[in-house]
């Protein structure tokens, strides 16, 4: 068949490598690049990673396969260990997840900490929380909800969280039970003995080398925002005017009404239309040298939730002599402002350049997914399928993206 993907993102590079052996596949890319979020820069001779900083980790068996069909891993990969910290706002550095080392803190923080604990354990009654804060509340109690969940949480979301369903964070929450938590308190077990805890990063080039290597061998159409699909009556799609018998979409759904035309309903024009989103401002600083690979940071001094050491990912990744990270801000900061709000951030930050991204983390309500999955299976059946973190609007990491290509490619 002749198979259109639109947008060359990890989604997009990945169901193009998927589909080529047997199909004829062209992809259509808007920006002059393919890669999408994992897109780096060379910045004064750092890595710049333009969103985030990525690093490659998946539990997914057949995802790992994908992947490692496409690099030599011992010669073009470093399998690094997590080494978090969470900056507290009075300056102490407690490793990362902090429910493990609350015994870094203080007297009585420590003390409330118990408390809360045995009383989870006294009130379980089998009710299940609704919200992203009775979740974080009932896990881990109020001390550390008041001290550090709920004021990192609300940098990131910059949301009431209990306007935050669970459902959105599906698979990504820690679930360490109450005995758990003390064990690992008292046994002082660290975070590098968790199965979660390596992740695989590129010697040379960083995400950058993942979009390169996943689009050798593509057709792939930079420059080419697609503009119209139409379905024609013999059941093809014409992109832009060219004539195809699949279309697989991983661009954001958000633009998929302008692009059908009037081949949506009203109704979910207008749920699409309501979809929230927030973007990321992500900053390339020199930085103080440590040892760390992501800081977390609490504190309501300034509006930063986390530093991603990227200079200490790959000893390539840093100009000479010089260390380097992404300090990242949720949704847009102007250059004024984010030199300003740099001053009050640990390991005292120094701006070399930055990239605001609109789209990085879809929203979802509680009927969010339900009824993207349903427009999903409608288009589907007309041979349009939505593929990405956008296109589907889910909370994809990487690994996940490759996983609903790989799906969708045994579905084509
Ligand atoms: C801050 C941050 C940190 C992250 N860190 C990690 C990490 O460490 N590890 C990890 O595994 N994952 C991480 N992720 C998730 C990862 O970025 C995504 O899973 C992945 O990049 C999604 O790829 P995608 O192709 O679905 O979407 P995108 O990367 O958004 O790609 C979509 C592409 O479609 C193109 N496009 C859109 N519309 C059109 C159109 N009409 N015509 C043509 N082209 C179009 C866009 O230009 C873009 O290139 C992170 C995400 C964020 C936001």
């Amino acid at each position: 068949m002749k198979i259109a993907v639109v947008g060359a993102g990890i989604s997009g590079l990945s169901i193009g490598q998927l589909l080529r052996a047997n199909h004829d596949v062209t992809l259509f890319e808007a920006d002059s690049r393919p890669g999408g979020l994992v897109k780096c820069d060379r910045v004064d001779g750092h890595l710049f990673h333009r969103t985030g900083g990525h690093v490659f980790n998946t539990r997914r068996p057949e995802v790992l396969d994908f992947f490692w069909s496409f690099f030599d891993r011992e010669r073009e990969f470093v399998k690094a260990d997590r080494n978090s910290v969470v900056s507290m706002s009075d300056g102490a550095i407690v490793p990362y997840p902090i429910e493990n080392h609350v015994y870094y803190l203080s007297d009585d923080v420590l003390r409330g900490f118990i408390a809360d604990l045995l009383a989870i354990n006294a009130q379980r009654d089998g009710t299940e929380p609704q919200n992203f804060e009775q979740f974080l509340q009932g896990r881990f109690g109020r001390t550390l909800y008041e001290l550090y969940f709920r004021p990192y949480n609300e940098k990131i979301w910059r949301r009431d969280l209990k306007r935050v369903p669970l459902s959105w964070l599906e698979g990504k929450l820690p679930m360490p039970t109450v005995d758990e938590m003390l064990f690992n308190n008292i046994r002082k077990v660290e975070e590098r003995q968790f199965v979660h805890s390596t992740f695989y990063y590129a010697k040379n080039g960083g995400s950058q080398l993942i979009a390169d290597r996943l689009s050798d061998g593509l057709d792939i159409e930079c420059n080419h925002p697609v503009c119209t699909l139409q379905r024609m009556a013999d059941g093809s799609w014409m992109v832009d005017g060219r004539r195809f018998d699949r279309v697989v979409f991983c661009g954001n759904i958000k633009s998929l009404p302008a692009i059908l035309g009037d081949g949506l309903s009203a109704d979910a024009t207008a749920r699409i239309d309501a979809l929230e989103s927030h973007g990321t401002t992500s900053v390339l600083c020199e930085i103080d040298e440590n040892p760390y690979s992501w800081v977390y940071l609490p504190s309501r001094d300034h509006l930063s939730h986390r530093i991603i050491c990227t200079g200490n990912f790959s000893a390539t990744n840093r100009a000479a002599g010089k260390m380097s990270a992404v300090v990242e801000f949720t949704d847009f900061m102007s250059e004024t402002e984010i030199r300003e709000q740099l001053q009050r951030i640990p390991f005292h930050p120094r701006y070399v350049t930055h990239n605001f991204e609109r789209y990085t983390y879809p929203v979802q309500d509680a009927a969010t997914r339900l009824f993207v999955r349903q427009l999903r299976d409608v288009l589907g059946e007309k041979g349009l399928y939505l593929c990405g973190r956008f296109a589907e609007w889910e909370y994809y990491n990487m690994d996940v993206a490759m996983a609903s290509a790989i799906e969708l490619s045994k579905r084509i």
